[in-house]
């Protein structure tokens, strides 16, 4: 059930579904998702739907980390990629394989912690974790390449747009639960360029920590 068969079938499944990046798709056959869920869920960790992640959280559908994924590839290599909602640390860990470094920031204290040990553990040691309000980004290691956010406001925030690179790119889900959009935007010569990815469903985005 967690063996390499069934991410490669997962990787089978995401290529039908529309994700082109050989790139991604590889990086989603690599990364061993069972170790980001409890035990008694690994079994299902290769299907392609949200789990919980315990603390009201959950784990994103692997097609929807693999859009995003594919959305901020650009033609050069990324070098800093930021995201907002750290959650169980699926997403870092996909992201850790296609930028040079990577920042985290998450509300959840006891996530926060988790996620430290757990890339310790892994031997991931590009991405760093910050316990914090996401919606303000991380403005110590701005400008990012790309920012990549796994909770949903109701509006994209100001700060996540000033610390993008030009030619940057935004990826995020924006709207109330069970209506969101994902938009892609991009920091462009003279401001912003905003397209639209697909419906999807995040976790809100909130205020603060916890
Ligand atoms: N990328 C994660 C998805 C986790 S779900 C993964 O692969 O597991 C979304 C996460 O966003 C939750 O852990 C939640 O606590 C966090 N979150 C919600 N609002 C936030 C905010 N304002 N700042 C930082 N993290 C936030």
């Amino acid at each position: 059930m967690t063996s390499q068969r069934a991410r490669d079938r997962l990787a089978v499944q995401l290529r039908e579904m529309g994700i082109r990046s050989a790139r991604v798709l590889e990086v989603i056959r690599s990364t061993p998702r069972h170790l980001f869920v409890e035990e008694a869920l690994a079994s299902r960790a290769y299907e392609n739907t949200a789990l919980p992640i315990g603390l009201g959280q959950t784990i994103s559908q692997p097609y929807v980390v693999a859009l995003m994924t594919e959305a901020i590839l650009a033609d050069q290599p990324l070098d800093r990629v930021l995201e907002i909602g750290g959650g169980c640390g699926y997403h870092s860990a996909v992201l850790s394989q296609v930028a040079k470094r990577v920042f985290t920031v998450e509300r959840i204290a006891a996530l926060a912690s988790n996620l430290r040990e757990r890339f310790h553990a892994l031997g991931i040691h590009n991405v760093r974790v910050r316990h914090g309000d996401g919606a303000a980004g991380w403005p110590r290691h701005a400008p990012y390449d790309a920012i990549v956010v796994t909770a949903a406001p109701m509006g994209i925030p100001t700060g996540l747009l000033e610390q993008l690179a030009p030619g940057g790119r935004l990826v995020i889900p924006v709207g109330e639960r069970g209506r969101q959009q994902l938009l892609l935007v991009t920091r462009t010569a003279t401001g912003f360029a905003e397209e639209r990815l697909d419906w999807v469903s995040f976790v809100p985005m909130l205020e603060g920590v916890g």
